[in-house]
């Protein structure tokens, strides 16, 4: 047997590993990848959203600091299809529907199919599995990404209703804007802040108190709303995302015991500097994101037993980086002021990362984290 047939039947037996964890043994290529051994499972989950973070974001941030980003220190990598069930332009409630439930469906739909019937997310899937479960966002906790985790809603726009969903949810974290929708509705006279006491949360807010003052008890859940609207952006001012993102793992790990967590931290304005057309915004948020992800890395690293996947729900801009660029000045373009339909990068590290490679639906997204759940058989 010469050498290069050894090799090629090494691989069939072994599966070419990216897990930096163990050697997955038995993936054969003609494998269903669905089919998972106990051991490949994660005890926890973090999935880091970056919404409009395609490959030219990604690129425009890691020249802008350095040639350098934490998403370098990945190696299972693979891209997804973002493409709506009735436009190949995905919105963020469509595309977070399709990796937080798995249903393809139309625009602006909250975590419904495409005949609004409301669908199950990957976190009350966790929370069937005794899993802690929390959100952070830059966005309003009630905006499209966040919603579709706790909220069921036939349209994203109904701020108040999605509000209301976050009462009875069993999130036991969640950071973000958006408190007018909580305690000054329009469309009622609800005090959600107190619903939500009343629910066994302990809540705070940007007015009462910075968040790093706080240290949130395990008895309750936490709640922190940054803002009353929309939060301003990094360049502003905006601080909260790293320690909320090391405050939430930190509380949700302690929390879950041998149970584990799902958390979705969400980069919310790389897309707000998409849409307006604006490198210096997109680079900003993403540079403040990398941080995240390397935090998250750091945890998993350390843990062990942790699954990180960073993706995108669609690219926002059409931006490309254009001729005359150097790495300390880039001259971007944009093709449009809304998204653009190209694929995503999906990055894993952890237990089960394998999964994460190759060319995929983004609805794949939530069957992978699904069928890798702990006690999901
Ligand atoms: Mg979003
Ligand atoms: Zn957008």
């Amino acid at each position: 047997m010469n050498y290069n047939i050894l090799l090629a039947l090494l691989i069939i037996v072994f599966g070419v590993s990216c897990d930096s964890q163990k050697t997955v043994v038995s993936t054969a290529p003609s494998a269903p990848p669905m089919v998972l051994k106990k051991n490949q499972k994660p005890k926890n989950i973090i999935l880091l959203i970056g919404d409009g973070m395609g490959l030219t974001q990604i690129t425009a941030g890691m020249y802008s600091q350095g040639n350098s980003s934490e998403l370098e220190r990945f190696k299972c990598i693979g891209l997804q299809k973002t493409y709506a069930d009735n436009d190949v332009i995905t919105d963020s409630a469509a595309s977070a529907t399709a990796f937080s439930c798995g249903v393809k469906t139309y625009n602006n739909a909250i975590a419904v199919d495409k005949d609004t019937m409301p669908v199950k997310s990957i976190l009350k899937y966790a929370q069937d599995n005794n899993m802690s479960t929390g959100l952070v966002a830059t966005s309003t906790i009630v905006h499209a990404t966040p919603a579709c985790f706790f909220s069921s809603n036939k349209s994203r726009r109904n701020y108040e209703e999605i509000a209301v969903d976050m009462i009875g949810s069993g999130v036991d974290f969640f950071v973000g804007g958006g408190k007018k929708f909580f305690d000054r509705r329009e469309k009622d006279e609800r005090n959600l802040i107190s619903e939500l006491e009343n629910d066994g949360y302990y809540v705070s807010h940007f007015a009462e108190q910075d968040i790093q003052e706080l240290t949130p008890s395990l008895d309750k859940k936490f709640g922190y709303l940054t803002a009353d609207k929309d939060p301003i952006p990094v360049s502003g001012g905006r601080d909260y995302l790293i320690p909320a993102s090391k405050m939430a793992l930190e509380y949700l790990d302690a929390k879950s015991k041998d149970k584990g967590f799902f958390v979705m931290i969400e980069g919310s304005q790389i897309d707000w500097g998409g849409h307006a057309n604006l490198l210096d915004y997109v680079v900003s948020e993403f540079i403040e994101y990398d941080k995240v992800i390397g935090m998250a890395l750091d945890f998993a690293e350390k843990d062990g037993n942790t699954l990180v996947i960073v993706t995108a729900d669609h690219e926002t801009g059409g931006l490309a980086i254009q001729p005359g660029s150097t790495m300390d000045s880039l001259k971007a373009a944009f093709t449009t002021t809304k998204h653009s339909g190209t694929m995503v990068p999906v990055f894993a590290y952890g237990p089960g990362a394998n999964n994460f490679q190759g060319i995929y639906e983004n609805t794949e997204i939530f069957e992978k984290m699904k069928a890798l759940l702990q006690s999901e058989e």
